[in-house]
């Protein structure tokens, strides 16, 4: 691309979960304070960001929940009406290891028709609640037609096809050790695309304090972020001519200043490079298969 050969294309990621991350992740069912913080990021934090992106043209994947979208349909208009492509990502931020193969199936279900009702059209990517992809995840995808999935972490820059069945055993100490001692072992290759995620390149463990959480943090400054963040795209881009750049954000605290001047900084330090493009998840399956066929074998990092 632009005569550099390169191809490093970078996605914002915002989870709009206003009030369902506090009821389902972030231990705040019980405090008015913390859903007046998910109020926020609907309120303030979408708006603010939807700006952002605005301004510098660039169209981004948000993940929301069922319960966000019918909680706050005046801002879920606002993310559609701008262009930016909608992933589903639980109804209450629910875990997907905690539900029943029949509760999580319902969960997507309901999640995809709130979606579906404004859009017109079906989602086709998925961002797990708590990151988390039960046993029956997979299947439940495939079944309604999700092209990629976006939660893991076995790679950082490059999509992968995800596999179902990995296992592995748990040690168990009243056992003899002989019953543990066995290798993880990869499952079977799964038709759905995988578009890492990143705790590293996540906002919310720097930026939010979570008053439920004993070790929360939140306390670091844009400028900190942004040097962390700044450093894993300046090495992505010296060592990949194809690469993938996610990042997630969460409105409840990216929609605060300090947040939005570093998305800025990084924006505008990402854009000084040629061959990079900001692009949605969608685009970036898509790109991905067709460099990487089902079943080719072909290691995307080179
Ligand atoms: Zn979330």
């Amino acid at each position: 691309m632009a005569g550099t050969g390169k191809d490093i294309q970078v996605c914002f990621n915002p989870h709009f979960d206003a009030v369902a991350l506090w009821l389902g992740s972030f231990g705040g069912e019980d405090s008015p304070c913390d859903i007046s913080r998910g109020v926020f990021a609907a309120k303030r934090g979408v708006p603010r960001l939807l700006e952002l992106f605005k301004r510098y043209g660039i169209k981004t994947t948000w993940g929301v929940t069922g319960h966000s979208v019918e909680s706050f349909p005046k801002q879920f208009e606002m993310i559609v009406a701008d262009g930016h492509e909608i992933g589903v990502h639980g109804y209450t931020h629910e875990n997907p290891l905690a539900m029943t193969r029949e509760q999580e199936a319902d969960v997507l279900d309901k999640t995809m028709a709130c979606v579906k009702a404004v859009t017109g059209t079906a989602p086709v990517g998925y961002m797990a609640p708590w990151w988390e992809l039960s046993p029956n995840t997979i299947d439940l995808l495939l079944e309604r037609g999700i092209l990629y999935d976006s939660s893991l972490m076995e790679d950082d820059f490059h999509p992968h096809w995800l596999r179902r069945g990995d296992s592995w055993t748990k040690i168990d100490y009243s056992r003899p050790a002989k019953d543990w001692m066995k290798p993880w072992l990869p499952g079977e290759d799964a038709k759905l695309i995988e578009i890492p995620a990143s705790w590293y390149l996540d906002d919310a463990p720097p930026t939010m304090f979570v008053k439920a959480f004993p070790n929360s943090h939140g306390w670091i400054t844009g400028r900190e972020l942004e040097e962390i963040w700044r450093d894993q795209f300046d090495w992505v881009y010296r060592h990949h001519d194809y690469a993938i750049f996610p990042c997630t954000i969460h409105p409840d605290s990216a929609g605060k200043p300090h947040v939005l001047m570093m998305l800025e900084r990084l924006i505008d330090h990402m854009l000084a490079h040629d061959g990079v493009r900001m692009v949605t998840m969608k685009e970036m399956a898509e790109e991905f298969a067709r460099r990487v066929p089902f079943g080719s074998g072909i290691d995307p990092a080179g």
